[in-house]
């Protein structure tokens, strides 16, 4: 089988399939719209490295040569499978007092498989190797430029929230498709559960900061805070591997925490097309507006709020309209999991809402449940 899919990547390749990346050692072009100074140069990947690969599966190498010439006949074989689910989040036992925050691995649950044979479903997944912070994005930044024709790739901020998360949940999954999170981490420690659900539904899963906090008015110290607490609660509330992939909020780019990203080997995701639906509330707008960009310009990475819930609402039409539209979906997927720092993950511990230490780890479910009425 590994054979097999090998073969049919290394015809996608021969084909020029391959989303390459041109790397480029110029800066990011923009200025940091909040930051009065001038951008610094963000360390840039060194120029033959391989950024973003296509990739079939999250637990298959992807052969990287190219030029193989095979018959046109195994073109057929070249069906990019989706994504294998992460691993299942269980949670651990009641933890002793002394327990870390995060639960132990969980079993790897089956891959998923796609019940609607009419559903959008994920075209290609690409593996971002995030070594020395590349930035995407080009709003901000134009160095990668991995997408192609009518490719999309749809991220969320924001969440977990309540009541909306669970909508674009559903709306993924009855299309089959995956998407990239952007959680904050505060709101990560309110709804643990929701996050666990994303990460279950194969989705992947970066950081937004702590309490979305515009970085271009912090310290650098402050910043970082803002950044390692952030993740630090995401893969709390996950309990399990979660991706060096970062949303700046409000998109703004200070240079010295881009810096300290690229040191931490963490990617940097601006967007390239924004639904603005914090300020268009309306579902059908937010439809009408994303679609009308993307004729424009073809491809792009979408920014949305999974705590909007105008997007919640509108996401069934989009997809559908994606569909109708000849779009494809590309899903992104980290070639390395972030690692996070020991002291950030000691301040959940220390945060009295939380409270590890007496079993919030484990499922609301199996703490508090309906045994009368709805
Ligand atoms: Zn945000």
């Amino acid at each position: 089988m590994r054979t097999a899919i090998a073969l049919a990547i290394l015809v996608m390749a021969s084909l020029g399939a391959f989303a390459l990346v041109k790397s480029q050692q110029s800066a990011p072009v923009e200025a940091p719209a909040a930051t009065a100074s001038a951008p610094a140069p963000v360390t840039a990947p060194p120029a033959p490295r391989q950024v973003v690969r296509t990739q079939t599966d999250a637990t298959e190498v992807i052969a990287q040569a190219a030029g193989t010439q095979l018959a046109q006949a195994q073109l057929a074989q070249a069906t990019i499978r989706p994504a294998a689910t992460p691993a299942a989040v269980t949670p651990a036992p009641t933890p002793a007092v002394a327990a870390a925050p995060v639960p132990p691995p969980a079993p790897v649950a089956p891959a998923p498989t796609c019940a609607n044979p009419e559903a959008l479903g994920t075209a290609r997944v690409v593996e971002i190797d995030t070594t020395g912070g590349p930035a995407f994005g080009f709003e901000h930044f134009k160095m990668y430029d991995f997408l192609k024709d009518k490719e999309v790739v749809l991220t969320f901020d924001d969440g977990p929230w309540l009541n909306t998360t669970p909508h674009v949940l559903k709306a993924l999954a009855d299309q089959c498709v995956k998407a990239t999170f952007f959680p904050i981490g505060k709101h990560a420690t309110y709804y643990p559960e929701i996050l666990k659900q994303v990460a279950a539904a194969g989705h992947s899963i970066g950081g937004h900061t702590w309490s979305h906090a515009n970085l271009g008015k912090k310290t650098l110290e402050e910043a970082k805070e803002e950044i390692e607490r952030g993740f630090s609660a995401v893969r709390w509330a996950v309990g399990g591997p979660t991706s060096p992939f970062f949303r700046f909020p409000a998109l703004r780019h200070p240079p010295e925490a881009m810096a300290y990203l690229a040191e931490r080997n963490i990617g940097i995701f601006s967007t390239d097309l924004d639904s603005f639906d914090f300020k268009v509330k309306k579902p059908d707008q937010i439809v009408k507006g994303l679609m009308a960009k993307l004729t424009k310009h073809g491809k792009g990475i979408l920014l949305m709020h999974d705590f909007q819930a105008g997007t919640a609402k509108a996401l069934p039409q989009l997809l559908a309209e994606l569909k109708a539209g000849g779009y494809k979906v590309v899903h992104l997927k980290a070639k390395t999991p972030i690692t996070t720092i020991a002291q950030y993950d000691d301040m959940l511990l220390k945060d009295p809402k939380l409270n590890p230490a007496v079993g919030a780890s484990r499922p609301l479910g199996n703490v508090v449940r309906t045994i009368a009425g709805e």
